[in-house]
Parts: C-alpha cells; sequence; structure tokens
C-alpha cells in the first residue's frame, strides 16, 4: 500500500502486464500502419509514459507530438476542457493516431476529436493505454485498446492523483476500504439536508441531495432540469432512469472523496438496487442507511415555514406536500426493509434542536 497525499492505493496492474499490453497495441498499429509515417499524438500529462514505451515498442517509421488539454469539472454535467497545447504544425495528409492514457466518461476524448476534426489529416485514429468501458458514453469508436478495466480510480504509470503518482512503474487502486458511505433516509422536511451539511464537513464527504442536483438544473434551463420540472412540480418522484443516471454521474464527478452522503436518494427499491450495483462496480458500498423520524404534522409545518424563504413551489402548497408524502410511503419507506435486510438500517429521533440531532446522527457514524 502507498500513501499520495491523504490517500492510500493499493497495487492493482503489474509493470510487466501493462508493457504486455503495449506491445500488443504496437503490434495491432504496425499492422495497419507499418507502409506509412504514421503521426502518434500523445496526450500530456497522464500519456507520457506510455507514449515513451509504445515508440519502443513501435519499430517501424513515425513521428510524435503531444496535445495538452485541462478538464475541469464545473457543477453541471457537462466538463469543460481547455487547450493548452494545440494540435502540431504541418499535419496535414498525415494518418494520426491520438494515445490517450485513460478513457472513462469520454469528455477529453470528445474535445481532441474536435481539435482534429478542423485539420486537414488523412485520418485520424484513436488509441488508449486503459479504457474504462462501463462508463464511456460510446461516442466515438475507440480503435486501439490495451487494457479494458473496471471504474476504479488509478494513478501511477503517468497518471496521478492531484500530480502525485505520476513516476510509478506500476498502476495502483484506491483503497476504498476506509470510505463512510451513508445514505440519509427520512421524508421531505426531516432534516437530512440540514443535517449532511453538518456530517460532511465533520466526516469530509461529498453530499450529494438530487433534489438540489435537480433545482440547479432547472434554474439553468438544462434539458434534465426541464424534465424534472413538470414532475417535481406536482410533488411526484422524478422517473428512476433519469435520476440514476444523474446520480452515477454526480458519483463519478468526485474519483477521490472520502465517501458520500447521499440525500434524497435512493427513493425507490429500484434506485436502491441500483446503486448497489453501482456501488459494487466501484468496489464500494452502503455503510448505514440513517432515518431522520418526525411525524407529518411537524413535517408540514416545518416544509410550509420554508417555503416562505425557499421559494420552493413544492413547499408552499400542503396538497403537494402532502403528495410527497403519499409518494414517500408508497415508494420510498419499503426501503426500510431494503436495507434492515442488510443489517444497515439505523433510525435516529429527528425532533429537537439541530446540534442535538447531528449528535445522535454522530453517534450511529462512530458506531460503524
Ligand atoms: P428533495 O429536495 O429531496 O425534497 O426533492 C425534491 C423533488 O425532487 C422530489 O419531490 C422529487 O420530485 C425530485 N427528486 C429528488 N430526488 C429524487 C429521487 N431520488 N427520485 C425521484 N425524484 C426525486
Amino acid at each position: 500500500m502507498i500513501k499520495l497525499h491523504d490517500k492510500f492505493f493499493k497495487p492493482y496492474i503489474k509493470e510487466e502486464e501493462i508493457l504486455a499490453a503495449i506491445a500488443k497495441m504496437a503490434k495491432e498499429i504496425a499492422a495497419d500502419y507499418k507502409d506509412e509515417t504514421p503521426l502518434f499524438v500523445g496526450v500530456l500529462n497522464g500519456a507520457f509514459m506510455f507514449v515513451a514505451d509504445f515508440l519502443k515498442a513501435y519499430q517501424y517509421p513515425c513521428e510524435v507530438s503531444f496535445v495538452r488539454l485541462s478538464s475541469y469539472q464545473g457543477l453541471t454535467s457537462t466538463g469543460i476542457v481547455e487547450t493548452l497545447l494545440d494540435v502540431p504544425d504541418e499535419i496535414e495528409g498525415k494518418s494520426v493516431i491520438i494515445l490517450e492514457d485513460v478513457v472513462d466518461t469520454g469528455r477529453t476524448l470528445k474535445e481532441l476529436v474536435h481539435l482534429f476534426s478542423n485539420t486537414n489529416v488523412k485520418e485520424f485514429k484513436i488509441g488508449t493505454l486503459f479504457y474504462k468501458s462501463d462508463v464511456y458514453n460510446g461516442e466515438y469508436a475507440i480503435d486501439y485498446v490495451g487494457l479494458e478495466i473496471p471504474d476504479h480510480f488509478i494513478v501511477g504509470y503517468g497518471l496521478d492523483y492531484n500530480e502525485l503518482g505520476r513516476n510509478l512503474r506500476e498502476v495502483y487502486q484506491l483503497n476504498q476500504t476506509d470510505m463512510i458511505n451513508l445514505v440519509l433516509f427520512g421524508k421531505p422536511g426531516a432534516g437530512k439536508g440540514t443535517q449532511a451539511g453538518f456530517l460532511k464537513e465533520k466526516y469530509n464527504l461529498k453530499h450529494i441531495s438530487t433534489g438540489d442536483v435537480f433545482r440547479y438544473n432547472i434554474k439553468n434551463g438544462t434539458e434534465l432540469g426541464n424534465l424534472a420540472k413538470s414532475y417535481i412540480d406536482k410533488g411526484d418522484l422524478v422517473p428512476d432512469e433519469v435520476t440514476i443516471d444523474m446520480l452515477k454521474d454526480e458519483v463519478e464527478k468526485s474519483p477521490e472523496a472520502a465517501g458520500f452522503i447521499f440525500d434524497g436518494f435512493p427513493r425507490t427499491a429500484a434506485q436502491a438496487e441500483a446503486l448497489d450495483n453501482f456501488l459494487e462496480s466501484k468496489d464500494m458500498k452502503i455503510n448505514a442507511t440513517i432515518a431522520l423520524e418526525a411525524e407529518d404534522d411537524v413535517l408540514v409545518a416545518r416544509l410550509l415555514e420554508r417555503g416562505k424563504s425557499s421559494g420552493r413551489s413544492d413547499d408552499q402548497d400542503e396538497s403537494k406536500i402532502r403528495n410527497r408524502f403519499d409518494e414517500y410511503n408508497e415508494k420510498t419507506a419499503p426501503l426500510k426493509a431494503y436495507y434492515e435486510k442488510q443489517g444497515k438500517f439505523h433510525s435516529v429521533n429527528g425532533i429537537g434542536d439541530i446540534d442535538e440531532i447531528t449528535e445522535r446522527l454522530s453517534k450511529v457514524i462512530d458506531s460503524l
């Protein structure tokens, strides 16, 4: 096990395995290009080591160059990618093969394809050393793949965690055993959002509120927001497929999080099962589901009070609030049994001072 910044990583892919995958790629590319002089374009910084070893394995005429992009993750699901080092000059008429260290969601790839679409290359192909097929959006064909891997956060062999780890000869995987992933459970108004705000600071967790993500999208007029709005306005649940995909996207945005607080998710059996399967594929799990308990009448009063200042239309009308409770009783309440069966369900009194309730929740978390 090694430590980079605040996190531990365990060995994952050995150097020999990496070099064998590169040799296989070189052979495949040579079969297609050995009679011409292709231009290999490495994507910095991650691919520098891969490109060096690839060229040693590719013993035919070729040229090499690099591009550099920088990806920023905004609050929305669209990352913005900026070009820091542009396509090489005199690229016209050449066969270009992009060499990426890793393809995951495909966001960077999209930008690369745009970059090269504006040039007069003869053709361009895409090769990647590591390929996370589970999360790839599938927009472009990937022509050459070294190793297909699950969606683990990896470092080493050129890849970094906040710039550390690039010089490791092998690939390491984030050790997830210390992670705490919590589901905050409870009716609308139970205080999930408020308590998540305190717990995320105390335990250094990433808070994901599906309600907040929907409202952010509504405010920004995104396609997702427009779709969700009609359901939210009535106090109905947004359809599962939409919500589940959105939740996965949110988790993907924080690959190095020390853990997550899921607030307002899952709300149906399908969501709970999808969450378990998704986390398992990432070597993660839910540690505890903690319910904040309070009577309906208290909650209605709280929500109407909140509606006066929050501007949330679903908090301003008692019939919409009651509809949200009905949705909860019918679709969400059965999840108690789902988590009880897994031995993960805990219940906490949600009435009292905010500090007091945080204490009650902390007691459960500290006992995990
Ligand atoms: P909240 O802020 O958690 O009370 O959520 C506000 C509204 O967003 C809900 O009434 C639903 O319409 C929608 N919503 C939030 N989370 C989910 C979810 N997990 N599944 C379906 N709809 C959701």
